[in-house]
């Protein structure tokens, strides 16, 4: 378990007692929040740790569990506290991931570590409860703030959903009120926008209803002529009405004396003189396929 990856089982334990110093105990939580491996760890210790600590005042913790937290303890050098009298000739500040007390010799240790280790059960004891209430409650904090992203991230896709249902109900409702937006014109101005015609044509019946805007004005004598253009190769273009635009450029074609059953491709639209011709004359000035 002591892996590089992993949280050491000196750490959990320093952990679960909230004994490690600010920054080891962010990055191990941040590592118990990933680490399933970690977190079942913790939980056995945890478990130990409020086992010995409602069982100490009784004087009798389930032996195995006592043991353990014991030697988990007594293995923690890290924070055992130096000898006073030591530190008076030379105090010396061991970083914490040093493993410079592994030079001390083990008989030179034993002796120093007794008491320190039997205050600091003491002191782990009193400080267990309260520490491992903490601990519940900072995992349990953990898991309400993944619960609070996760539920964020739901709402958002739900009302982003509900929002994609709306567009497509407006852009769908036959009765919305549809309005083009076109660069204003002064008052005053002629407007100058571009020719432009819809037809709609039923080949079964011939039938074919055509409107045109924004016309150009013709020379005198000249009218336009529409063309139903065949999609049949080799079929010439058949003649589809002629119409003048009025004073506003509009002009329309309407149920036009057509033989019933043509497939068009498109129509076109050219100039002709007055009376129309049986063939266009180029150029087409207005075409749609
Ligand atoms: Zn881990």
């Amino acid at each position: 378990m002591n892996t590089a990856n992993h949280i050491t089982q000196d750490d959990l334990y320093l952990f679960a007692l909230q004994l490690l110093p600010e920054a080891d105990m962010k990055s191990a939580a941040m590592h118990l929040k990933e680490c399933a491996v970690c977190r079942a760890q913790l939980g056995e210790i945890q478990g130990d740790l409020v086992t010995y600590a409602l069982t100490a005042e009784s004087q009798t913790p389930p032996s195995q569990a006592r043991e353990r937290l014991l030697r988990q303890v007594a293995a923690e050098k890290k924070v055992i506290p130096v000898d006073p009298v030591e530190q008076q000739i030379e105090p010396v500040l061991y970083p914490r991931n040093s493993r410079m007390y592994q030079m001390d010799a083990p008989e030179e240790r034993e002796p120093r570590r007794l008491a320190p280790v039997l205050a600091w059960v003491g002191w782990g004891v009193a400080a267990c409860l309260a520490v491992v209430a903490g601990m519940q409650v900072d995992q349990r904090k953990l898991v309400e703030q993944d619960m609070a992203v996760v539920t964020a991230q739901l709402s958002q896709s739900v009302a982003q959903s509900e929002q994609s249902k709306a567009v497509m109900q407006t852009l769908q409702n036959a009765s919305a009120m549809q309005v083009a937006l076109h660069i204003p014109l002064n008052a005053g101005a002629v407007p100058k926008l571009d020719p432009e015609a819809h037809a709609t044509y039923v080949p079964e019946t011939g039938a074919l209803v055509f409107v045109a805007d924004h016309l150009d004005p013709l020379q005198a004598q000249k009218t336009y002529e529409l063309w139903l253009l065949p999609a049949e190769a080799g079929q010439a273009p058949i003649p589809a009405g002629l119409f003048k635009p009025d004073a506003n450029g509009n002009a329309s074609v309407v149920m036009p004396d057509l033989p019933r059953g043509v497939t068009a491709k498109g129509f076109g639209v050219t100039v002709e003189n007055d009376g129309g011709s049986k063939t266009p004359t180029a150029p087409i000035v207005l075409a749609g396929m």
